[in-house]
């Protein structure tokens, strides 16, 4: 049979469209599974290409293929390996048929039936040989917890960080990629702005519409690179940055010192908070959202070197008794 030329890379074998194979095999959209497809070739070609050169020798993990809209497009740029790592199993026919239509690309593709939050990727690729793409147009319901997870092994130099070149071209809905990019001064800034930019440089590469999904989210969609920096802003562990950060958020419309100051218990609270503004050299009277990074980043120094003499302080929590963790935003 004729092969299609499309786009870019690669001529693959003619295939159903997504549409027709959505429609085949029953593959009604979940909503717990923040399920919204992507039709559109277009599209899934300009998301891969956001994701910059892929080299033949370079790997792709893409989070939640579905029914493979961006696996097609990933694969015609002929990456070596294809790592697919998807929770619902409904998608196997279709991705097994994308399987057997990339055999003569002469390239690796696993299929990973797990939940990203968990999926070791160290365990699949024992070595740093190979540069790591990782891309997907990710399920709202779990996007900032797995960045947030991903900084974390960004700060740690593991998982798919263990070299410095591993990009993430990612879709978040529109109000969260603003927010992942947001300078200082932009209406949007918060603390997920401050914790992307701390470790990555984040780049809105452009919106798509809600319309282009199926089914239609309520929200547009925006496609963001993060290239995590050569060069980290801070060698602090990322778990002690992420509860200074969080802290110093957790009243926006507050002067920051408000938020901060719960770090301590209140029988030092005014005074230690005294001291480490003046340490670190910020203005107590800001809002959160009108601090740097360097900033934020100044306070959490003041407050490790403070742990240093009062290692109690550590664990303190100004709420009482642990509550389950809430995700950024
Ligand atoms: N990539 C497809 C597309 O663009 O049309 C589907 C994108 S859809 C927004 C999100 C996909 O992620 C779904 O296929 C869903 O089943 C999958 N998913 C949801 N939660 C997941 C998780 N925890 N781990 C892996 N995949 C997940």
């Amino acid at each position: 049979a004729a092969a299609r030329i499309l786009n870019s890379g690669v001529r693959l074998p003619p295939l159903p469209t997504i549409r027709e194979l959505v429609k085949l095999y029953k593959l009604q959209a979940m909503k717990q599974l923040s399920q919204n497809f992507l039709m559109d070739e277009r599209l899934t070609d300009k998301i891969v290409k956001s994701a910059g050169r892929i080299d033949p020798r370079d790997i792709v993990l893409e989070v939640g293929p579905g029914p493979g809209g961006i696996t097609r497009s990933i694969l015609r740029r002929q990456p070596q390996r294809l790592m697919l790592v998807e929770k619902d199993e409904r998608f196997t026919g279709t991705l097994q048929l994308l399987k057997e239509c990339a055999r003569p690309l002469d390239l690796q593709m696993d299929i990973y039936y797990e939940d990203i939050l968990r999926f070791n990727i160290e365990q699949h690729v024992p070595d740093t040989e190979q540069r790591i793409h990782l891309i997907g147009n990710l399920p709202f319901a779990i996007s900032t917890r797995l960045l947030i997870n991903w900084y974390a092994d960004v700060a740690a130099r593991r998982g798919a960080f263990r070299r410095n070149d591993t990009c993430m071209t990612l879709t978040f809905q529109k109000e969260v990629a603003e927010r992942i990019c947001a300078d200082l001064g932009s209406e949007q800034r918060s603390r997920l702005s401050i914790m992307s930019q701390i470790w990555t440089e984040p780049v809105l590469k452009f919106i798509i519409p809600g319309k282009a999904f199926v089914p239609k989210p309520q929200v547009d969609v925006g496609v963001v690179k993060l290239i995590p920096l050569k060069q980290p802003k801070t060698e602090l562990p990322f778990a002690l940055v992420e509860r200074v950060v969080r802290h110093i958020f957790s009243m926006r419309q507050k002067y920051c010192r408000r938020g901060y100051s719960t770090l301590f218990p209140p029988e030092m609270r005014e005074e230690t908070t005294n001291k480490l503004f003046e340490q670190a050299d910020v203005v107590d009277t800001l809002r959160p959202f009108e601090l740097s990074v360097a900033e934020c980043l100044r306070l959490a120094e003041v407050y490790a070197e403070h742990l240093e003499s009062h290692p109690e302080v550590a664990t303190y929590d100004y709420r009482g008794p642990k509550q389950p963790p809430k995700c950024l935003d």
